[in-house]
């Protein structure tokens, strides 16, 4: 009866309403003074912690999970597509329709799971989001080409993510292939060949013609023989998402690698804080299953609303579990944000390596030429002491990519732009992240800073200040004004007082002062975000449309890290 527990909690001290909601201490409390035996529910917490216990019993070997990284052109896609038409058993409809990004392969007794999304931003967005998928890397390396800066990228995000690398150097049908002048290319970013005394094995390969593709396939079994790979067969399923989508008719679909456990038909699941019951599970031939075990990736209808590629998933008994689940995410998701920033302002953003209490800081370098980049590497290597040093997790030439952003987010790294600046895939992961990331045109000011993050000394740094960014839409030649480019202001203000830099492809081509700033007729000083200027560059006569104009002003602040 209501009244006498209403009347109870008085007795207590507690003022209650009919509608009151109380919390779980004194539920507990209340039903034990009423002369009953409570029943808690467990907390999210809890119901996390024991589905991980289950997965260390029980173990049996899984499929390994390959992803096909490489430089643009080099013919990833090429070699997918030859192993999925050649390789894939049909469905029962025949003919191959392609549903998901990832299929499985069979190689004599094993069979390959493929996720066939390559590129680097789907394997680096779910590592940086934790999610450690893939097994294997088949790195794909065009033999007329050799390494290029995808390919350093690849060789970087596998490495930082302790994942093996097999290589499948392409295009062995063409007529400038060579095979050596590629390995000794590996072999400098430290991926020895087998034949070589290496531990990476390198098979030549025509994605478009199929030579070699059986041996490869035979090398990524071999590779994955060896990291003797495991999961429980039995038990709730977990895995991650791979892809995710909202479809007008079947609603929230998303593409789910099964990890552990086996995933059915009928399953309470919760991604994230999005939560469902599995309505079906539909195989990448498009056949329709009850069941996915571990290693395979399945599409699932159900889910009350789209989780994120690269986040986890787990099923749960009941859709109370799941609720708790969510809720408990999303609260855990506002403390984490509250801590990054506390952390930041501490300068916590040292990583502690092995046994020794030694500071590692971990940059993520971009530049506009290789000269540069290889003077700050080596700048930056001279650096630091016994108690602290700084690791160069990767560097590169070109603008700051989302690639970048996310190996930053993935191995806690600060970035560091010497001319150029971020596209805008990467400025969404470096904001919404908080990511540290600076801008600099002066090498020494640019170690300047990093000496001063790895001392946690308080000293000036001379740092430069975007002030507006504008856009150029057109370039006309005036007789009177010369060339002037006809630009939109994206962002901030275009001074006409403060120094400026032309980018193109966010890399600096030019720095100088404006010889004119224009707005219809009128000379002005100032113009704001969201209005077209006319702009004329003092002595430069080079610039296009789409190239941006940037204002900058340099400062000296004392920097509290
Ligand atoms: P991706 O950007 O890495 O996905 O590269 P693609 O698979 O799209 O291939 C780029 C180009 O290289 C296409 O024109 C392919 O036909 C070609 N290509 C890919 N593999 C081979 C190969 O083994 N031999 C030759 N000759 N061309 C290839
Ligand atoms: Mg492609």
């Amino acid at each position: 009866q209501s009244s006498s527990i209403i009347k109870h909690l008085m007795g207590m001290g507690v003022t209650v309403t009919i509608n009151h909601t109380i919390d779980a201490d004194t539920a507990e409390y209340l039903v034990k003074e009423f002369g009953h035996n409570p029943v808690k529910e467990e907390k999210a917490e809890e119901i996390l912690e024991k589905i991980k216990e289950i997965k260390t019993q029980n173990l049996k070997s899984r499929a390994p999970i390959v992803t096909v990284m490489g430089h643009v052109d080099h013919g990833k896609t090429t070699l997918l597509d030859f192993i999925r038409k050649t390789k894939v058993v049909d469905g029962e409809a025949g003919g191959i329709t392609q549903h998901i990004g990832a299929y499985q392969v069979p190689v004599g007794d094993s069979v390959i799971t493929f996720i066939d999304t390559p590129g680097h931003a789907a394997f680096s967005s779910m590592r940086a989001r934790g999610a450690n998928t893939t097994d294997v890397v088949i790195l794909v390396v065009a033999a007329n080409d050799g390494v290029m800066p995808q390919t350093e990228e690849a060789i970087n995000h596998a490495k930082a993510a302790g994942v093996s690398i097999v290589v499948a150097i392409n295009k062995m049908d063409l007529q400038g292939a060579d095979l050596e002048r590629i390995k000794g290319d590996l072999a400098a970013k430290d991926l020895t060949p087998e034949d070589w005394g290496g531990n990476i094995q390198m098979v030549p390969v025509s994605a478009l013609k199929g030579d070699g593709v059986d041996k490869l396939l035979e090398a990524v079994v071999l590779e994955s023989e060896l990291l003797e790979l495991k999961a429980h067969y039995e038990g709730q399923a977990q895995g991650v998402v791979i892809e995710s989508e909202l479809d007008k008719f079947r609603g929230a679909v998303a593409t789910m690698l099964v990890q552990n456990g086996t995933l059915k038909v009928g399953d309470m699941v919760v991604s994230g804080s999005a939560i469902g019951k599995v309505k079906s599970i539909i195989s990448s031939d498009g056949s329709k299953l009850k069941s996915a075990e571990p290693s395979s990736a399945v599409e699932i209808l159900g889910l009350s609303s789209v989780p994120d590629a690269g986040e986890t998933f787990q099923v749960v008994k009941n859709d109370k579990e799941a609720r708790e689940i969510a809720e408990f995410r999303e609260s855990k998701l506002k403390d984490r944000k509250v801590l990054k920033q506390r952390d930041e302002s501490l300068g916590n953003i040292f990583e502690s390596m092995g046994q020794s209490d030694k500071k590692v800081l971990n940059v993520i370098l971009k530049s506009d030429v290789a000269g540069t980049s290889e003077a700050i590497v080596a700048a930056l290597a001279d650096i630091g002491n016994d108690d602290a040093s700084v690791k160069v997790v990767s560097s590169g030439v070109g603008g700051i990519s989302e690639s970048d952003a996310n190996l930053a987010l993935a191995t806690e790294s600060i970035i560091l732009g010497f001319n150029v600046r971020l596209d805008n895939a990467a400025k969404k992961i470096v904001e919404g992240e908080e990511l540290i990331l600076s801008y600099h045109s002066i090498i020494y000011e640019l170690i300047d800073e990093v000496k001063a993050r790895l001392s946690g000394l308080l000293d000036p740094i001379i740092k430069e200040e975007i002030i507006g960014t504008a856009e150029v839409l057109e370039v006309f030649n005036s007789p009177k004004f010369g060339q002037v480019a006809g630009c939109m202001v994206v962002e901030g203000s275009i001074l006409k007082s403060k120094p400026v830099r032309v980018l193109r492809d966010n890399v600096v081509i030019h720095q100088g002062e404006l010889d004119s700033l224009r707005r219809f007729k009128d000379d002005v000083g100032e113009v704001k975000s969201g209005t077209e200027c006319g702009v004329g560059i003092k002595n430069y006569k080079d610039i296009q449309p789409g190239d941006k104009v940037e204002v900058f002003d340099r400062k000296e602040e004392t920097r509290s890290i």
